[in-house]
């Protein structure tokens, strides 16, 4: 049997399908269209919720192949890695793609090594050569300087690992229809010799920024720490969270965990406020698929204005000032209709 079809590492969180799964699937739809092939989810947990399979179907999924275990409740390496294995030998998948997440980031460096395949890691493009139907693997290199092209030629499955929220889901088509197997495993490959001992949610401050709706992030622009305050006031009051650059963070006036670019967290948000930031490149590979940017900076020639869905030309001392004491504004009339309302 030769190697067919396209799969992607659907990710569960208790039984709910998570977005990344949706996420992977779009990637996934154009690589299987242009090589005339079935696209396939695969997912394995304790069991996996109804409404999450259909959103698997509707968003682009040909087939899914379903493994239900109470071992595969939660992510464990060896158990994940063996079942996957062993369903790659089954079928035997001509590519392979899997979210960056933990779970991607563990799975897809031991099954490669399994299946003696090559993985190109974080990848910001994926393709199809027309010549040969092999995959095109693209990924930043060299510091972020260069993009370069991955292929692997000779081993299959060919496997890739895409950035979390670098691309939004298809839209849900309900017409769609697609085969759900299910699949069972020998109990003795989900054996683990790791155990889960609990389960503490990442607290840390900035954990949430990919899933904020609204971020204003801040860069060297702002000269020093005590201005980055009013990042946070601003945030504070569009209930959003706090972004910031390599810069800002490396200066101090924000931690890791709000870093946004290349070497930081790549957001999603349905609105980016970039304040005092150039628009380098390693930024702008964190806001890509931000809904709308808009640009903050006295440069009109700065970078980021090529990116920005609004550009704002000025001092960003006089801009956000003026533009927290509107929002204040703003937020005390809504309040004071709501008590009038009660
Ligand atoms: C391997 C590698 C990985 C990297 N990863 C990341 C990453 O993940 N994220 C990241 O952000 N960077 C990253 N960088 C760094 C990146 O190259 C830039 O150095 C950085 O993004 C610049 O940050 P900045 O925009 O805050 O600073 P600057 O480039 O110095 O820009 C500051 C901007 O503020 C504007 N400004 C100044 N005063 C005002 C004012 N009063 N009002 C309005 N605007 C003002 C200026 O016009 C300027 O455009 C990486 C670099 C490398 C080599």
């Amino acid at each position: 049997m030769s190697y067919k079809d396209v799969w992607i590492l659907g990710e569960q969180e208790e039984g709910q399908v998570k977005l990344v799964s949706y996420e992977l699937l779009k990637r996934g739809r154009a690589l299987a269209d242009k090589l005339g092939v079935d696209l396939i989810a695969i997912i394995l947990g304790k069991k996996i919720g109804k409404n999450g399979i259909r959103e698997l179907i509707y968003r682009g999924a040909d087939k899914i192949i379903i493994v239900e275990d109470p071992a595969l409740e939660f992510f464990l390496p060896e158990p994940y890695v063996n079942t996957i294995e062993d369903l790659v030998n089954k079928y035997k998948p001509e590519i392979f793609i899997a979210s960056a997440t933990t779970t991607g980031r563990t799975v897809a460096p031991a099954l490669a090594i399994k299946c003696n395949a090559g993985l190109t890691a974080d990848c910001t493009g994926l393709d199809i050569e027309d010549r040969t139907g092999n995959l095109i693997q693209t990924r930043p290199a060299i510091g972020g300087n260069i993009l370069a092209t991955i292929k692997t030629p000779n081993h299959r499955p060919q496997m890739a690992t895409v950035r979390p929220h670098s691309n939004k889901p298809l839209e849900s088509d309900s017409l769609r229809t697609a085969e759900v197997i299910y699949e069972t495993v020998d109990p003795v490959r989900l054996k683990s010799r790791v155990k889960r001992l609990e389960f503490k949610k990442n607290e840390e401050e900035g954990g949430n920024i990919q899933d904020a709706e609204i971020i204003i992030a801040g860069g060297k622009g702002f000269k020093k720490d005590d201005n980055f305050k009013m990042v946070h006031d601003i945030a504070a009051i569009l209930n959003g969270a706090v972004g910031a650059t390599r810069d800002a963070v490396d200066l101090g006036w924000a931690t890791y965990p709000h870093q946004i670019g290349l070497s930081g967290k790549t957001v999603s948000p349905k609105l980016y406020i970039a304040a005092g930031i150039s628009g380098s490149v390693q930024h702008l590979a964190g806001i890509k698929t931000s809904e709308t940017i808009i640009a903050i900076n006295n440069d009109p020639e700065a970078q980021i204005f090529h990116v920005a869905d609004f550009g704002i030309v000025g001092d960003l001392f006089e801009i956000l000032p003026l533009f927290k004491q509107k929002l204040q504004a703003l937020k005390k009339g809504q309040e004071t209709e709501e008590i009038q309302g009660a």
